[in-house]
């Protein structure tokens, strides 16, 4: 029965008392209050007992199940395979690669005891895995036609956080790490920008989250990385969050975990490694990018619930209602939606529950719509109730979910680049900075002296190299006046 509260396939929030949509803050007021109200009262998450930890609840964990299985889908279509590696790494494997140890090494649990045992050799709950799995792939790879292994684990991984926010910063999280091997280094190259392409597409066709992406500068890249690209949105306060990094790894960790195979040639060779990974960190993004003071908006790819059907009752032909209702369901196949048929509540509670959940359409069904073989679709964004034929209802809710998206992309986009300026010397870079925090684009001149200066005075840290192929237009780098090609976006950050 599709009205069925119970039914397992949403694990949308059901609540059982009234009046329990309560006033959140508002999202231009208190922004770091509201994205924490939306979490809770949305039901995405909670407070685990250890701190710095969380529980994703049912509606959050279907949101996350949804944005796997459309990247799941990206994965597979070129070529990886899914595979799973243990969460305990011994100490001996992580130190291997040194720059990988000292990168993690103030976020890493370390289990100590087996029972009441001491072991010997302590074990890392893993921070990330390319220290066990290359570990393996030492012992699988032996000849180039073993080449490439293109292999994706999801899992669940732990850093230990002091200060931490649900979804954003937690000291346990879900992701996914792909890791490859690659005869070539341009294999290797291609193989990191491939996937950093595939998680741009993701981001902005089924997340509605545009993004700058492009290389990382030496000082953020990751831990034993020979070069990380990175995808950074831009959230509302004006704070960049890193969305997803791809790493080419060169032949570090196969150097360090002695992975060798014969070429054709019978000569013995090192592979080339990539890394890569995106994590529930996506959620925070989405509730910050999309969310507004009625609650959660989600992108309707991924949405939990695509669409609610509200009778509208009014103690009048309700059973009729209720049969038209039941029947907009079966209509509906292939959208996920759900009807809600509690007569307990009313429709205009129900109204503010569901946009509360951020569910993108809303079909409304009365007795008046009953006379007009009609129904009433109002999408999430605010933009207009649509009057529809009950027997186009299919093809205007399809029609409408796209449009949502487009609006929601094309709206993250115009923020985007409203939050993205340029400076040209240090004082334009603080008047900015004080006037509209967000990107901030500047010539720099490759020291590491000059990037301190900029993170110490303002705050802001290094976010993304634009491409040189975008611009290499000559300038003054702001902090020491030198000449030099090379931009980069600055920004206060997650
Ligand atoms: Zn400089």
């Amino acid at each position: 029965m599709a009205d069925d509260k119970n039914r397992p396939d949403a694990g949308v929030p059901v609540e059982k008392e009234p009046g329990m949509v309560k006033e959140i803050p508002k999202k231009s007021e208190n922004f770091s209050d509201w994205y924490t109200s939306v979490v809770l009262k949305a039901e995405l998450a909670d407070y685990a007992p250890v701190r710095g930890c969380m529980v994703i609840r049912p509606y959050g964990y279907a949101l996350w199940e949804n944005m796997q299985q459309r990247l799941d889908a990206r994965f597979k279509a070129t070529g990886h395979a899914n595979a799973y590696f243990p969460t305990l790494i011994p100490e001996s494997f992580f130190q291997r690669e040194a720059r990988h140890v000292a990168g993690f090494a103030p976020e890493v649990w370390w289990v100590t005891h087996r029972g009441s045992d001491k072991l010997e050799e302590r074990l890392a709950l893993r921070p990330t895995s390319e220290a066990v799995i290359n570990a393996m792939f030492a012992r699988w790879v032996k000849s180039y036609r073993d080449l490439p292994v293109l292999v994706n684990q999801w899992c669940n991984i732990f850093r230990a956080e002091k200060a931490t926010r649900l979804f954003l910063r937690t000291s346990e999280f879900l992701w996914q790490e792909g890791h490859t091997l690659h005869r070539t280094e341009q294999e290797a190259e291609e193989e990191a920008l491939k996937i950093l392409g595939l998680y741009i597409d993701f981001l902005e066709n089924d997340l509605c989250l545009p993004v700058l992406s492009g290389l990382k500068p030496d000082s953020e890249k990751f831990a034993g990385a020979e070069r990380t690209y990175t995808m950074e949105a831009m959230m509302p306060d004006g704070q960049a969050l890193q969305a997803g990094t791809s790493h080419n790894l060169g032949q570090g960790f196969a150097r360090v975990f002695e992975i060798k195979y014969l070429d054709e040639n019978n000569k013995e060779q090192h592979p080339w490694g990539t890394s890569w990974g995106v994590s529930t960190r996506l959620i925070g993004g989405l509730i910050m990018a999309h969310g507004d003071d009625r609650g959660l908006f989600l992108p309707p790819v991924v949405a939990p619930v695509q669409a609610v059907v509200v009778p509208i009752l009014f103690g009048k032909n309700d059973e009729a209602v209720l049969a038209r209702c039941r029947e907009a369901v079966t209509a509906l196949a292939g959208v996920r939606v759900r009807l809600d048929a509690d007569t307990k509540q009313t429709a205009g509670w129900k109204f503010n529950q569901y946009e509360m959940l951020g569910v993108p359409v809303r079909v409304e069904i009365g007795p008046k719509d009953l006379e007009k073989q009609a129904a009433v679709l109002v999408p999430r964004d605010g933009s207009g109730k649509r009057f529809v034929k009950f027997a186009d209802l299919k093809s205007e809710v399809d029609k409408l979910l796209a449009e949502v998206g487009q609006r929601m992309l094309e709206s993250a986009r115009a923020r985007l680049a409203a939050m993205s300026g340029a400076a040209a010397t240090f004082d334009d870079f603080r008047q900015l900075l004080g006037r509209q925090p967000g990107f901030i684009r500047v010539h720099w001149c490759g020291s590491r002296d000059c990037e301190n200066r900029i993170i110490d005075e303002t705050r802001t840290t290094p976010r993304v190299l634009v491409p040189a192929e975008q611009d290499r237009t000559p300038g003054r780098c702001i902090a020491c006046g030198k000449e030099t090609g090379t931009v980069i976006h600055y920004a206060r950050t997650y």
